[in-house]
């Protein structure tokens, strides 16, 4: 049984979300995908997704 499709692994929003991507088999929700890609360098949040990224690429 394939049950990846879990929580986002950045802001722990459940399947709920229906809509993300999985990278590496990590599920991101769509609200974290266009943060992420929507999101400026120096905003406060930004630490908090690469953070996140960190977790799903190390
Ligand atoms: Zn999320």
């Amino acid at each position: 049984m394939m049950m990846t499709a879990g929580k986002c692994a950045i802001c722990g929003a459940g399947p709920a979300a229906k809509y993300g991507l999985v990278i590496l088999g990590h599920y991101i929700c769509r609200p974290c995908e266009e943060a992420i890609s929507g999101l400026a360098w120096d905003d406060p949040r930004y630490e908090f997704y690469k953070s996140g990224l960190k977790k799903i690429w190390r």
